[in-house]
């Protein structure tokens, strides 16, 4: 089977569609989609993560039919040289390189998958605090990453546009691993609307909870004791106090999404396999 007829096989077993973009017509993977990362692929994102420069390469993407949509499972990755004169804050894979790569996942001999490419972004500071600001605030694509991530893999006459992933580990402190998806037609090219909306949610039900807990007899008294004191430390610390509320604040993403939760886009991982959902 060449990979064209496999292709095409996939759009009509339900697990590729076509779409537009620009008036361009491509193949893309149909949704609802999840992306499974099993024990040893996050084991060797982890293992291969550079905290100084981008890193990237393809996730070799298995795909299948599921009663709940399109499966892709990754076990393996395949790492491609930087070759970007700046590696601290870019990444462009050498060419033949991937070249090679798309042929062994796209036109495999003994076994086809979906090639998706990604990226890393590092997050290394001598300041442990920079390196959760940067964690927090590095994990969502560049302007030259969205506008990369809408050049397809040609086969033929097959424009295939697949989602693209970006990769980010914290300091050790927190031992977690971003990994998120984004565009292929299917999902956001930016990770910052989700995270917002997800960040709403856990704050609406901490809100929840503590005046659920406020309602029970004497706990009340007590709630607002905590917001007196919350009030009385404000005043009496508040140079202090302030930012370190607003940085718990800007910590809360980093606690959501993990992948005990149903991580939608991108999960926050502590070690082993994960499930992604693009809805
Ligand atoms: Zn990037």
């Amino acid at each position: 089977m060449t990979t064209t007829e496999w292709l095409l096989q996939l759009k009509k077993d339900g697990l590729l569609a076509y779409g537009q973009k620009n008036g361009k017509d491509y193949l893309h993977l149909k949704t609802p989609c999840k992306i499974h990362l099993t024990d040893n692929a996050t084991k060797q994102l982890r293992d291969n993560y550079d905290p100084k420069k981008e890193k990237g390469g393809v996730l070799v993407a298995r795909p299948k039919k599921m009663k709940s949509g399109t499966h892709l499972t990754v076990d393996s990755i395949i790492f491609l040289t930087n070759v970007s004169d700046s590696p601290a804050n870019s990444y462009l894979p050498d060419s033949k390189e991937l070249h090679k790569a798309h042929n062994d996942t796209l036109a495999g001999q003994s076994e086809k998958t979906l090639p998706i490419r990604f990226h890393t972004h590092p997050t290394h500071s001598d300041n442990p605090v920079y390196e959760i600001f940067n964690y927090l605030f590095q994990s969502n694509t560049s302007q030259q990453d969205r506008i990369v991530s809408d050049h397809p893999v040609s086969i033929g006459d097959i424009k295939l546009l697949m989602p693209r992933s970006l990769v980010l580990k914290s300091s050790k402190a927190t031992g977690k691993m971003f990994v998120g998806f984004y565009n292929g037609l299917i999902a956001p090219i930016e990770f910052d609307t989700h995270k917002k909306e997800q960040m709403q949610k856990a704050m609406d039900e901490i809100f929840n909870s503590i005046s659920a807990w406020a309602k029970k007899g004497n706990n009340k008294v007590l709630a607002l004791g905590g917001g007196a004191l919350l009030a009385f430390l404000l005043i009496r610390y508040s140079k202090t106090t302030i930012p370190v509320i607003l940085l718990l604040i800007a910590m809360l993403p980093m606690f959501i999404n993990s992948e005990h939760g149903k991580p939608k886009y991108f999960a926050q991982v502590t070690g082993g396999k994960v499930t992604i959902d693009i809805p």
